[in-house]
């Protein structure tokens, strides 16, 4: 079994107390590996490296080209390390490897396309009416505590250091504590691909201490989290104390609308890939399904069916098409959700743990038909393999369901009525809608939710904007005296 250290400073450390916390393989529910269980002395000592990394270490004066160069050479990298990096995505995570592939180069993609916006960031001048040369200068914000969660460890740990990389800032990032490998193995490329060492820290350990002490800790400018509405709260509140930066992306409980124009069998695809691709484990996951009236019946049953088929199965084996939950404690929230749902709703498919299956936390695609929207499975975000099919009847009916939900993250519509489909783009309040489609995005376009479900943008240029201050300068050209005393 092997023991990994934690990056900081540009080198692999243990905790300070010399405390270590396992890493489970999620299908056989052995221990993987172990990684220290940081203090706050822990985040301290890495928030210092970050600190004196951008402070007087230089990194902030780096041109923009050799620090597009870094994140090309990181890029590539990844990509030469693709296979293995895939597969201990793949057994950490529990996720299939064909997706755990996906990922891989999607991360890759990622520090790829913040290496070229490097070179992008541009001020202004400004028009101000007077004898003056007014500017706006970018400068990065300084040093970024990013806390991310277990579902898409390497994506998420590349959606956040690449801009904050790109724009100059200097990173502290805790990766969840079920999932550390992936970016711990990344870390352990950067000295020899030339990242000084403090640009990048990586702290393993729990949310409480190590992620707390990160959010309150002064010399931190900025947090950028992705995790639960309700660790969300608690960063947003602590975050107050030091007026840090936030920005957050606290998942959803997104409707997927489906009208009776819509192609049936695209949709009935579109519905299972919505909710159940990576055990459902995705904040943007379709987990509402609305359905017109008039289709209704007839979707419900093709949708139990087709679920039904859904490949359960060891994720290193490549016919996989659902592996197991993350964890014991994931495990337990998503079956505690199966039982709710039987109590609000008509179980139409799966609803417990697959026969066959004497180890792993696998659970079966889970459908309850005929739900209302106020039942706790319609309003809270499950994170496992669990749908709840609403019916409808008609646009203004979708679209009211849609919006009734304190989240805001994602949507998307079913209909070759372009007229329809557009004005449900419109009406419906999220930050991603998809039609006659739902899930893929791009490191291009931005991602982020309305309401509840977190604020500020990753990805795009609206991602590197979040680590970017505006500063004004005013050069005055007039030679006389202001004449002011
Ligand atoms: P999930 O319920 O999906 O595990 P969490 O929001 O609990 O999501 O976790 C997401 C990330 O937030 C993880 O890295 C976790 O360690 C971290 N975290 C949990 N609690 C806190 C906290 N109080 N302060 C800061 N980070 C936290």
């Amino acid at each position: 079994m092997k023991r990994y250290g934690m990056f900081v400073n540009g080198e692999h450390v243990k905790s300070e107390r010399n405390a270590w916390l396992p890493v489970i393989d999620p299908s056989l529910e052995t221990v993987i590996a172990e990684v220290p269980d940081a203090s706050a002395a822990d985040v301290d000592r890495a928030v210092s490296a970050a600190r004196a990394a951008f402070d007087t270490g230089g990194w902030p004066q780096t041109t923009a080209q050799d620090r597009g160069r870094l994140l090309f050479k990181l890029a590539n990298k990844i990509r030469d390390e693709a296979g293995p990096l895939a597969e201990l995505e793949c057994r950490n995570t529990g996720k299939p490897i064909v997706e755990a592939e996906f990922d891989i180069q999607d991360a890759a993609t990622c520090f790829e396309y913040y290496g070229g916006l490097a070179t992008k960031i541009q001020g202004h001048v400004n028009p101000v009416p007077d004898n003056a040369l007014s500017l706006t200068l970018r400068e990065p914000v300084g040093v970024a505590g990013q806390i991310i969660p277990w579902n898409y460890p390497l994506v998420m740990a590349a959606w956040k250091l690449a801009p904050a990389l790109a724009a100059g800032c200097a990173c502290v990032l805790k990766p969840a504590e079920q999932t550390p490998l992936t970016v711990l193995e990344l870390a352990s490329w950067l000295p020899e691909i030339g990242f000084p060492p403090g640009v990048v820290n990586i702290i393993t350990g729990l949310g409480e201490p190590a992620g707390s002490s990160l959010v309150a800790h002064p010399d931190v400018d900025k947090i950028a989290f992705t995790g639960s509405a309700a660790v969300g709260k608690l960063i947003l509140k602590s975050a107050a104390d030091t007026i840090k930066r936030v920005t957050l992306e606290l998942g959803g409980k997104s409707p997927n609308i489906f009208f009776a124009d819509a192609d049936f069998e695209a949709a009935i695809d579109g519905a299972l890939f919505g909710v159940f691709i990576n055990q459902g484990e995705v904040c943007s996951a379709g987990s509402r399904i609305l359905v017109q009236k008039s289709i209704y019946a007839k979707f419900v049953d093709a949708f139990a069916e087709k679920s039904k088929k859904i490949l359960l199965g060891p994720p290193m084996d490549r016919a996989t098409k659902m592996g197991p939950l993350v964890s014991k404690e994931q495990y337990d929230r998503v079956r505690g959700y199966q039982e709710i749902g039987k109590g609000e709703a008509r179980l139409v498919a799966g609803g417990g743990r697959p026969k066959g299956f004497d180890k792993g936390y696998f659970v079966e695609p889970t459908i309850f038909a005929d739900v209302d929207n106020n039942a706790r499975i319609a309003r809270e975000e499950i994170f496992g393999p669990v749908a709840a099919v609403i019916p409808f009847e008609n646009e203004a009916d979708a679209v009211r369901i849609a919006n009734d939900s304190p989240y805001g993250l994602a949507a998307a519509v079913w209909s070759r009525d372009i007229f329809r489909a557009l004005r449900v783009v419109k009406a419906v309040r999220a930050g991603i809608v998809w039609v006659n489609h739902m899930q893929p995005t791009y490191v291009e376009a931005p991602w982020g939710g309305y309401k509840q479900s977190g604020f500020g943008r990753e990805l795009g240029p609206w991602g590197m904007e979040e680590y970017l201050e505006a500063k004004q300068v005013h050069i005055n050209l007039s030679e006389q005296p202001i004449g002011w005393y």
